[in-house]
């Protein structure tokens, strides 16, 4: 008779990991216990040394599947009498396994709620071992029914057996309930006041005559409508105040889903995945959902029911007008946090709804929906939150303990433990001060849940970002990391990338080390030592942040060398013409003028100039009209001229621009964005070449939001591919600001580290 002490780690609370292990070890004929505890799950086993040794065989090859396991350490103990295995509760204490991500209903579940002879039979709110709400419902750890907002809920008689009955798949299942039990839904009129019946009911009879209700989900409330109307989605961008920006849409299923979009196997394995995350498709553009849902785009947001809430919507069996496809988006107002709190939903979108279908279990933390395409060969990630926030990226070295703020848009923030990096849900614009304050109390939560001590706080150079001043004013040490070169090093610890590297950097903007407006950058180093090899020549942003809202005034600026009489006069045709007087007089005086080399605003410019939005409601809105209009099937490319200066390589953008402006006598406008994209490819490819020449470096870097551009990612790549590169995507992590914080926590320690503050300065 043999014992071995078991510690395992990784993402194995809340998986149905214990369950797993008692049923593993009655199937050996093996005694012993296991427990939840702060390092994941810890076990003793005691049998016949063939059988235990059969028990570790078999442990990671049938682990469940949403498990992560990191390391399983074993050690030989003195054996002890015993004659069962059980599962003892946990320990509590300091933390340091991880909580998991919200995982979608599982097939099994749907069954039940489909199943009128269930017992679960129309509960939408199901959920089991495998699936169900997690990190959402997580006051602390270990994950334990008692530590999450299911406390609310003692299980009635039948669910308590089926949760000590080691043969159920709801043994030990932290999140299952029933009818009995369980929370339920209700319904309420727009004023928040509960209406009697069947909340399906009156949600769809509200959806189905082109109305739009509140519904609360897993990570907080979506505001959704039917999205063939196009008078339903119309009033719903009016009343959330929404730009031109697409909406993404919930199919009721795969089959729905795959009549209005493309979908490979890939694809198709993500849609269902527990993620569930919305993800970037082809549009087949049937006619059945009203264009407004995404204007002129080729690519729509899709995604499949998540909660049996969702489930419900859809399948409402009592009544015959099945919905096959609703706009599902996130219940604020444009830039506010999503609203969790059902009297906040009442209070603040009760102007925007006809009603709201919700539950008494309560949310404790804010998740968005989760944005992803695949590209060259990869999930990438736009958005990372529900579904994959909070688990770890593992960076294969130890760091120190620290916060890392993001940026000031789309912000996420990092914590660190050891070599994992705990990216926080997505916070959206600290601009907004409702946003700011909750991305305070959000850090000092998510602090507390992971058992995080900082001792450093890593913000942007930029001194205006709120995540800076949040920085500064904290009681932890602070560093200030380049926000491009955080960039870069986001895919370096992603990809756990080797050896030194050529990151290149195409961005909307961020702040410089000079001062400028970074955003056309291409670097090369590795570690806490970095060059800046080449960059696009600095042009005006006449009216500063201004320039970003209307990217005509970057057109006029590429073109005020050459002094376009041309552009001039349409300036004139769209009575801009005196609004360009007067900045062109700011450049010159210098006011309000930064100068800048990001490549987002030259594909604003060159959007603006060849007939695309000359204002827009959201950064990127000329560059997604200026790749969707592409005609990939057109061929030449722009003369570009690559000077060697002091200070590195540098490229003259406005030659470029010029270049456009003259070819619109000759070209499509679709000609001419593909001819640019062409370009902008050929140009990195040979920037690449000449820094290899100098630095002898193999291994490429891409990075920076305009890098979202498939058209671009794609034609960059295959360049590179061709001249012998190595180029490095990571998988869910988003290539704009989003990302950005594991880069800050890369590199801000790696500068700790070394006690350096500047990596600039090192390399010389
Ligand atoms: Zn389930
Ligand atoms: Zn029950």
């Amino acid at each position: 008779m043999e014992r071995r002490h078991l510690d395992i780690s990784g993402l194995v609370q809340g998986v149905g990991f214990r369950p797993f292990l008692y049923n593993l070890a009655a199937h050996e004929g093996i005694t012993g216990w296991v427990r939840n505890n702060f390092g994941g799950v810890e076990l003793e086993i005691q049998g016949e040394k063939s059988k235990i040794s059969s028990f570790l065989k078999n442990l990671p090859l049938q682990a469940p599947a949403a498990a992560v396991i990191d390391s399983v350490a074993v050690v030989d103990i003195p054996a002890v009498s015993e004659s069962k295995f059980v599962i003892l509760t946990s320990e509590s204490g300091q933390i340091s396994g991880s909580p998991l991500p919200d995982q979608g209903i599982c097939e099994t579940c749907m069954e039940e709620i489909r199943n009128q002879t269930d017992r679960r039979s129309r509960y939408f709110l199901n959920s089991c071992i495998v699936c169900g709400p997690r990190f959402t419902i997580m006051e602390d750890l270990p994950f334990d029914r008692s530590r999450t907002s299911m406390v609310k809920f003692p299980l009635c008689s039948k669910c308590q057996a089926e949760y000590s009955s080691p043969g159920d798949r709801r043994f030990h299942a932290q999140t299952m309930a029933c009818p009995e039990c369980g929370p339920s839904l209700w319904f309420a009129d727009s004023e928040g006041e509960m209406v009697p019946g069947d909340p399906f009911f009156h949600a769809g009879k509200i959806l189905n005559n082109g109305g739009i209700i509140g519904i609360k989900g897993i990570g907080g409330y979506h505001l959704a409508c039917l999205a063939s109307s196009e008078q339903a989605v119309a009033r719903l961008r009016i009343l959330k105040g929404r730009d031109n920006r697409a909406f993404a849409v919930m199919f009721r299923d795969m089959e729905t889903l795959k009549a209005e979009c493309e979908v490979s196997d890939d694809e198709a394995k993500v849609l269902t995945s527990a993620a569930r995350p919305i993800l970037l498709l082809k549009q087949i553009r049937t006619g059945r959902i009203a264009h407004s849902v995404n204007p002129d785009l080729k690519e729509l947001g899709a995604f499949l029911p998540y909660t049996g809430i969702h489930l419900g919507l859809f399948t409402m069996d009592d009544n015959d007008s099945g919905i096959s496809a609703l706009v599902m988006t996130s219940g604020n107002r444009s830039g506010e946090p999503l609203t969790i709190d059902d009297s906040l939903a009442f209070q603040e979108l009760t102007f925007m709804v006809d009603g709201f279908l919700g539950h008494n279990r309560p949310i404790l933390w804010r998740c968005d929906d989760s944005v992803m395409r695949f590209g060259q060969g990869k999930l990438l990630g736009i958005r990372r939150s529900r579904g994959y926030a909070p688990a770890p990226v593992k960076v294969g070295r130890s760091l120190v303990p620290l916060l890392a703020c993001g940026a000031q848009q789309k912000n996420v923030f990092a914590l660190t433990k050891g070599e994992q990096v705990f990216l926080s849900p997505h916070q959206g614009d600290l601009d907004q001060l409702e946003t700011f304050i909750s991305y305070q109390e959000t850090i000092l939560r998510f602090q507390r849940l992971l058992q995080c001590k900082p001792e450093w706080a890593i913000h942007d150079l930029h001194p205006d970002y709120n995540s800076t001043m949040f920085a500064r004013n904290s009681s932890l040490k602070t560093i200030g990391v380049q926000h491009h070169l955080a960039h870069v090093n986001t895919v370096i610890a992603a990809c756990q990338i080797e050896g030194p590297v050529i990151g290149v950097a195409f961005d909307g903007s961020g702040y410089g080390t000079d001062g400028k407006i970074w955003g056309g950058e291409f670097f090369s180093g590795e570690g806490a030592c970095w060059k800046r090899n080449a960059f696009f020549s600095y042009y005006p942003m006449p009216g500063g942040e201004g320039a970003v809202r209307e990217p005509w005034r970057m057109a006029a600026s590429y073109l005020q060398p050459t002094g376009s009489e041309r552009f001039l006069n349409r300036l004139a045709e769209k009575k801009l013409a005196d609004q360009w007087t007067a900045l062109r007089k700011a450049i010159q005086l210098g006011i309000n003028t930064p100068y800048t080399s990001s490549v987002g605003r030259l594909f604003d410019g060159v959007a603006a100039l060849i007939g695309g939005p000359l204002q827009v409601g959201y950064e990127g809105e000329a560059a997604v009209w200026l790749e969707n209009i592409a005609d990939n099937t057109a061929a030449g490319i722009y003369r570009y001229h690559i000077d060697h200066g002091e200070d590195g390589f540098r490229v003259d953008p406005g030659d470029i621009v010029t270049q456009v402006l003259e070819d619109m006598d000759f070209c499509e406008k679709s000609v001419i964005s593909m001819k640019f994209h062409r370009t902008m490819a050929a140009l990195i490819g040979e920037m690449v070449e000449k820094i290899y020449a100098q630095t002898g470096y193999k291994q490429v870097v891409l990075s920076g939001g305009v890098f979202q551009n498939r058209l671009l990612l794609d034609l960059a790549v295959e360049i590179l591919h061709n001249e012998g590169f190595e180029v490095f995507l990571p998988e869910q992590i988003p290539l704009n600001d989003g990302g950005i914080a594991l880069g800050q926590a890369w590199l801000g320690n790696l500068m700790i580290e070394r006690g350096i503050t500047d990596v600039f300065s090192s390399s010389r």
